[in-house]
């Protein structure tokens, strides 16, 4: 088969053949008038159904916490202590350290950048605005969402190659020693959005106690998928604030999480963690926006959780629906791009996503052909700052949300698209 043959190996001819077969197959694909979307990290509606239950929560009759607050009524800006004792103990964060919060920890790091703009935070020695420029770390590719709210205050984002074990420490301690500018650092520690990266220890450690030429310096510690591994392993929750103090710089790390994606996304619990001067900071202008959080929805989930090992059993659910749809795209890869060298991927331990780095110069291409035969995928250059890709090679696949059957059609029409893409491109 002319395809488990090398495609830079191949002599011009059989680069011809090659593509005619893909093309043959891609006009196959088109009449086959599929619509399929692998464009979102959503929970699939099996999932959703696994947290079912939540919907006659608190229940009638059911609205004191432990400590006797009454879930119904204002206040309480902090959260409920033990549905934060759960979310502490696996986010390794103190309880006291731990605010529990609405549905969306985005609309929180929304605040913290707003309010650090608007305000300037504990260490700042003015609001950011006035600042002559304000630049921010995005280790890419990364979360297009977290690039957007910097983007959409003017924030110049840097970006910074990401690794398996976080980005390049090295790079970005030289960075942020020099410039003032810098004041922050965009970062998701486990199962990273969308290459799976797990930040290791060591780099953990660099990041809090490397010197910082602005002393508001902060790290944005997404850890939205803290409890979220495809295998039976968790990955280790490091005491991200615990190390930051000790190496002098307690109010460097905020920390976020949620449980957007453990039960509803949209309508779970939010965490923000963080020092306790950062947290009074933060509550006192909170507190100008809101007279608390949606207590009967924390009552809700901690009646449903029980316990940390309730979330833990919980998760485990998830991944009996989730590991297969990984093993099944990693399975079509393989068997489809895996002889020709057009491609490689992430293989992740957890998380959502599973990057796809194609030709160089060819995934906006791919991106387009699998649009004309039915199949949605993430915008070409999303997962980078100002969503361009230097090097038009990345693909974000997210295959959570579609059936095994869809997300098998969807994967092998995707294996065309980049075959075809790449034929194409050799013959230019
Ligand atoms: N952070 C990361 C890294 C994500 O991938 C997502 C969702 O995809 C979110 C945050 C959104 O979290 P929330 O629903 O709590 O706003």
């Amino acid at each position: 088969m002319p395809t488990q043959t090398q495609i830079g190996l191949m002599s011009h001819e059989e680069l011809r053949s090659e593509h005619e077969r893909q093309s043959e197959k891609y006009e196959q694909l088109k009449a086959e008038k599929l619509v399929l979307d692998l464009t979102r990290g959503k929970p699939s509606p099996e999932q959703l159904d696994l947290s079912e239950a939540l919907l006659a929560l608190p229940g009638e009759g059911d609205h004191r916490d432990g400590g006797g607050t009454d879930v119904r009524n204002y206040g309480g800006l902090a959260g409920l202590p033990e549905l934060r004792a759960i979310f502490g103990e696996l986010l390794n964060v103190p309880t006291a350290n731990l605010l529990a919060g609405n549905n969306a920890s985005l609309e929180i790091m929304h605040d913290l950048v707003v309010f650090s703009l608007l305000h300037g935070n504990v260490d700042s020695p003015r609001p950011w605005v006035q600042e002559p420029k304000v630049k921010f770390l995005c280790p890419a590719p990364g979360y297009d969402r977290h690039f957007a709210i910097t983007e959409s205050f003017g924030i110049e984002m840097i970006p910074v190659p990401i690794r398996p074990d976080g980005p390049d420490v090295a790079a970005v301690a030289r960075l942020v020693a020099d410039d003032p500018q810098i004041k922050g650092m965009w970062v998701v520690p486990t199962y990273s959005n969308p290459t799976g990266a797990v930040y290791s220890e060591e780099v953990v450690r660099a990041l809090v106690s490397m010197p910082t030429a602005a002393d508001d310096f902060r790290l944005f510690w997404d850890n939205a998928y803290a409890v979220h591994p495809l295998t039976e392993e968790f990955a280790p929750a490091y005491d991200v604030l615990g190390l930051a103090a000790a190496a002098g710089n307690p109010n460097r790390p905020f920390v976020f999480a949620s449980t957007s994606k453990v039960t509803f996304a949209g309508a779970g619990v939010s965490f923000f963690g963080s020092s306790d001067a950062n947290l009074a900071w933060y509550q006192k202008h909170v507190g100008k926006k809101s007279i608390g959080p949606d207590k009967v929805n924390q009552l809700r989930h901690l009646r449903f959780f029980g316990d940390v090992d309730g979330v833990r059993a919980h998760m485990a659910k998830h991944r009996e629906i989730l590991a297969p749809k990984f093993a099944a795209v990693l399975r079509i890869l393989e068997d489809r791009l895996g002889p020709t060298k057009v491609a490689s991927w992430t293989e992740p331990r957890g998380g959502y996503f599973i990057s796809l780095d194609v030709v160089p110069g060819t995934a906006k291409r791919v991106i387009a052909l699998a649009k004309d035969a039915g199949i949605a995928l993430t915008a070409a250059g999303s997962a980078f700052p100002y969503s361009t890709d230097p090097d038009d090679m990345n693909i974000r696949l997210a295959p959570s949300f579609p059936s095994m059957a869809d997300l098998e059609t969807a994967m092998d029409g995707v294996a065309t698209c980049v075959l075809l893409a790449a034929t194409e491109h050799a013959l230019d």
